[in-house]
């Protein structure tokens, strides 16, 4: 089992990420904020797949994505937990660098998103989120350089702020989506999933479960707003509180009102106690 290289600076990522391109490898960079998961480990498969012949893992809580409000200080921080999962998978590289390598003494420019991140959907719920999000990621695919990047659909509209983003930005990393990783119940999988109380972890497999009837029904033509009423209807009864439950167009994020306005996605959130989850899926 091979150790992926640590590197706590962008210039020693930027190295490695030049030495391996210099012996005619593809190198992916896979943002995480760490408190990795099976989901975030599938993400290295993927690039794989793709013929990416090096991944660089990097693992940063980013400050300036959360709320005041939000779970910062709490984030699950498992540093050499997440190591060993790299390793186990053989990941080459994880850029874990401290705070002011990201943002320095000084540091002053803003990234704001448009378009799909101000879909009403994430947005509404966490109003800067996705500028934090978009911040950070700007600068990760500039610090890393990689040949590509992927994401989790586990979180739809930050991929879409991240694909529109890099083609705004002209960034050249190629920008990937990778399917979301269930729990053998359905649930997603998340690092938040540790938050659930036992009970919870029980109740929280009817977000995948709502979704999953909701995707039959509207392909079997049934009205597409009734049955989103429907799905939020037995969510709040199974004990969450519901943030939303949208039918929306899966590449613009646009409300749709049809099948044929699709390809259709249906997108989650909803609290559970103390912990805010996300899911979605496809029609
Ligand atoms: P996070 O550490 O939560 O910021 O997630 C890092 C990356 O892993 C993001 O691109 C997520 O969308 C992705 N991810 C998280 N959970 C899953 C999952 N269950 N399946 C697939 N990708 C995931």
């Amino acid at each position: 089992m091979s150790q992926p290289e640590i590197f706590r600076t962008i210039a020693e990522m930027r190295a490695a990420v030049a030495r391996w391109r210099g012996q005619g490898e593809k190198i992916a960079l896979i943002p995480t904020m760490g408190a990795l998961h099976a989901g975030h480990l599938s993400l290295a498969e993927f690039a794989r797949a793709k013929g990416f012949g090096r991944t660089v893992y990097s693992i940063f809580v980013n400050p300036t994505q959360f709320a005041a409000n939000e779970d910062f200080g709490a984030y699950p921080r498992t540093f050499a937990a997440d190591v060993d999962k790299l390793a186990s998978i053989g990941a080459d590289g994880c850029f874990a660098p401290p705070p002011e390598e990201i943002y320095p003494a000084g540091f002053s420019t803003k990234v704001i998103p448009g378009g799909p991140a101000l879909a009403g959907l994430e947005d509404k719920f966490r109003p800067d989120h996705f500028a934090g999000v978009a911040q950070v990621v700007a600068k990760l695919l500039n610090q890393a350089q990689a040949d590509g990047a992927c994401f989790g659909e586990k979180d739809f509209q930050q991929l879409a702020v991240i694909r529109q983003m890099a083609r705004d930005l002209d960034i050249p990393t190629q920008i990937f989506g990778v399917p979301i990783k269930r729990e053998a119940d359905g649930l997603a999988m998340s690092s938040r999933n540790v938050y659930l109380s036992a009970e919870e972890r029980g109740q929280a497999v009817l977000l995948s479960q709502v979704l999953s009837e909701t995707a039959e029904a509207i392909r079997a033509g049934k009205d597409v707003s009734a049955l989103c009423a429907a799905a939020a209807q037995k969510i709040e009864a199974g004990g969450f509180a519901l943030d939303y439950f949208e039918a929306r167009h899966a590449e613009s994020l646009a409300p749709v009102a049809a099948l044929a306005d699709g390809p259709v996605r249906l997108l989650v959130a909803a609290r559970l106690g103390r912990t805010r989850l996300i899911d979605n899926m496809a029609v």
